[in-house]
């Protein structure tokens, strides 16, 4: 369903990305990790088409993003893909299922009755059915990401991409978030994970990339990855965190 092959993003005389080369199928969860700064969100915003890297090849769903010009293109890309991110951005100003219908109604075009039967099933997906008529301010960290998730949802993606959807949040929290993360693998949602959650990635994942400087040191299936590293830098990391 995607898949980065070479690629190589600088900012200036920055390398950022370093020939990056990764694989993701239908169906699979995929976890990032790595030390701050070794160009994981930058490896999602590369997908998203967010940002253009000056070399290689990015495949979603058979779209060659590199190619894509037209802002129609991009804009249809980014309906297929799903991103949320470590802040929620919901719009304060609007209720949950406000926030959960904008997209679907206005970037879609679908009515405002089919947009809002679909949030309040989405909403129950992520358990919290009580809670369409709250604001933002209204809910704790854990639930406004769990609105977030619901509002991807709701563009009905092919996949979607999540940084650090937990790092923001208080620890009581974190759980119900991988909760309804962990549901949607289940699912057979396609999911591309930054974390620094280990234990989450080693029982979620697929396949895990462990990155650094803007290359992927090592990968493989999270058992392997982590009970047994390939590499002295993945060994350090998994043992001290950075
Ligand atoms: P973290 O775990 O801290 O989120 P990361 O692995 O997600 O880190 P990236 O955000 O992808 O890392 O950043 C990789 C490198 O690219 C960093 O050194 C960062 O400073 C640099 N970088 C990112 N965005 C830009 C930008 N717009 N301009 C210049 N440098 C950037
Ligand atoms: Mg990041």
């Amino acid at each position: 369903l995607v898949s980065l092959h070479n690629v190589h993003l600088s900012f200036g005389d920055t390398e950022v990305l370093r020939g990056i080369t990764m694989e993701v199928f239908r169906g699979q969860a995929v976890s990032v990790i790595g030390p701050s700064g070794s160009g994981k969100s930058s490896i999602l915003r590369c997908i998203t088409g967010l940002l253009r890297p000056q070399r290689g090849e990015i495949l979603v769903d058979g779209f060659d993003v590199q190619s894509l010009k037209a802002e129609a293109d991009l804009i249809a890309l980014r309906k297929r893909v799903g991103f949320v991110f470590q802040q929620y951005n919901l719009f304060p100003h609007l209720s949950v299922l406000e926030n959960l219908i904008l997209a679907p109604v206005h970037a879609v075009g679908i009515s405002r009755q089919e947009a809002r039967a679909r949030a309040r099933a989405l909403l129950a997906k992520v358990h919290l059915e009580d809670k369409e008529n709250a604001y933002p301010g209204q809910l704790s960290g854990g639930q406004q990401q769990r609105v977030a998730i619901a509002r991807a949802l709701a563009m009905r993606p092919d996949l979607i991409l999540f940084d650090e959807v937990t790092s923001a949040l208080d620890p009581e929290t974190v759980g119900e978030v991988l909760g309804v993360i962990r549901e949607l693998v289940e699912d057979g949602m396609t999911c591309v994970l930054v974390t620094h959650e280990m234990a989450f990635a080693r029982e979620v994942s697929d396949q895990v990339y462990f990155t650094e400087g803007g290359r992927i040191v090592e990968s493989g299936p999270p058992e392997r990855l982590f009970t047994d590293p390939r590499c002295e830098r993945t060994r350090v990391f998994l043992r001290r965190g950075v």
